[in-house]
């Protein structure tokens, strides 16, 4: 695992430092005898969806967890931020962050609104509301904020905006879930607030999502949309699709809420750990969680500034890849520098500095519960030799790949 010379290093054709991927976002696992119990228990009741008893068990939790009236369990997160998009009444376009996974936008587009792309804040990474209304048109019925990273965005800023624009206000909390802003957490803000339990975030359902809301009102329609617009056996009352959670992933979320402490714990283990062995490389700087709020530490985003390291987020990702670290580039390029609205004209000539500059130089490194702290310790030792050796690295590499590889 040591590394002593460059050609230790796997991508000069050592041998990497781990046998194994270690992979961003890998699942957390859950509590299995109390998950299979629960399967056995729903295929005892033949009862697998269309509101069983675990989705409204799981709902009600999740709405007692985060301290909002009402949760409705969707299938996906891209989906339940769909029927939010609809069951708001937004249209024409919704200003979104560049910066953010393109589920945000591909929702929009997919309704048939056009988003439109802010840029964000360096320091936050979260639209930047000093843009917003330059940005705003006729046209514009609503924002979707983004909690990137769990990191509350400006909340506050763009309510105010929203208010007095008489705009729509929704957040894509896809990172957020267990987070706080000012005390409060993260989903009782704006008119509805999207998440995703995808198997990847911090907390999920294998698949799923719900939108959360004190709105008792967009609560009924949400609730409508998800289920083909029926209310009642027989009666549909306005145009829907299906979005429903179904009894497994409820099951699931249900488990995974009696080791979401334990998770916590060990997401906050990993991060200190990182950040112990992170601190002081010049050029490299690990993004801060404030401490004074409730946080999942499900991200650990690196910084890159290639002057100052001497090598480029790109090649470290290369290296660390030969390595066995899947490290990940969240979320490059940016939504407006892919398809379909790279090529679109209506946003032909739109410039995002800070989005491209963020997609140039951030860099995610694995977390999480399937993760272990000699891991961590392997990964820091590997980024730490490299940024010890960065400049020789960085001429190899750029020489590898002048001579075709
Ligand atoms: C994961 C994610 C989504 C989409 O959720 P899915 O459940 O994967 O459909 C939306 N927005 C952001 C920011 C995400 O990270």
């Amino acid at each position: 695992m040591n590394k002593t010379i460059l050609n230790d290093l796997a991508v000069f054709g050592g041998s990497p430092a781990f046998p194994e991927p270690l992979h961003v976002g890998r699942p957390n696992a859950c509590h299995r005898e109390r998950f299979l119990k629960r399967v056995n228990d729903l295929l005892d009741r033949r009862w697998l969806t269309n509101q069983g008893p675990f989705v409204t068990e799981f709902e009600q939790r999740v709405a007692e967890f985060l301290g909002v009236r009402h949760c409705v369990a969707m299938c996906n997160g891209t989906t339940a931020l769909e029927i939010a998009i609809r069951a708001a009444g937004l249209s024409g376009e919704v200003i979104v962050p560049a910066f953010t996974f393109i589920s945000t936008a591909h929702a929009l587009k997919w309704q048939g609104v056009t988003p439109v792309f802010c840029d964000v804040d360096p320091r936050t990474h979260h639209i930047d509301p000093s843009r917003l209304e330059g940005l705003i048109t006729e046209r514009t019925t609503g924002v979707i904020g983004v909690h990137l990273w769990g990191r509350p965005c400006a909340v506050e800023a763009l309510e105010e905006i929203t208010r007095k624009r008489r705009l729509k206000l929704l957040f894509d909390a896809a990172h957020a879930f267990g987070n706080s802003h000012q005390g409060r957490r993260i989903g009782s803000f704006g008119d509805a607030e999207v998440f995703s339990f995808h198997a990847t975030k911090f907390f999920h359902t294998l698949e799923g999502g719900a939108v959360v809301t004190n709105d008792d009102g967009l609560a009924r329609v949400l609730r409508l949309m998800h289920n083909m617009g029926f209310s009642g056996y027989d009666q549909v009352v306005c145009a829907g699709t299906n979005a429903k959670m179904n009894e497994i992933s409820a099951a699931m979320g249900l488990t995974m809420f009696e080791s979401l402490e334990a998770i916590l714990a060990i997401n906050q283990r990993h991060y200190r750990h990182y950040e112990r062995e992170l601190s002081e490389i010049p050029g490299l700087q690990l993004m801060r969680y404030d401490e004074g709020e409730r946080n999942n530490y499900q991200y650990i985003v690196l910084d890159i500034d290639e002057p100052k390291a001497g090598i480029s987020r790109d090649q470290l990702v290369v290296i660390l890849h030969k390595e066995n670290v899947l490290a990940r580039r969240y979320f490059y390029p940016g939504c407006h520098q892919m398809e379909p609205y790279r090529s679109d004209p209506f946003y032909g000539g739109l410039h995002l500095p800070v989005t491209d500059h963020l997609a140039g130089r951030l860099l995610i490194l694995p977390t999480g519960e399937a993760l272990q702290p000699d891991q961590v310790t392997g990964i820091c030792r590997i980024i730490r030799w490299v940024m010890d050796h960065a400049p020789e690295i960085a001429q190899r590499l750029s020489k590898n790949t002048e001579g075709g590889k």
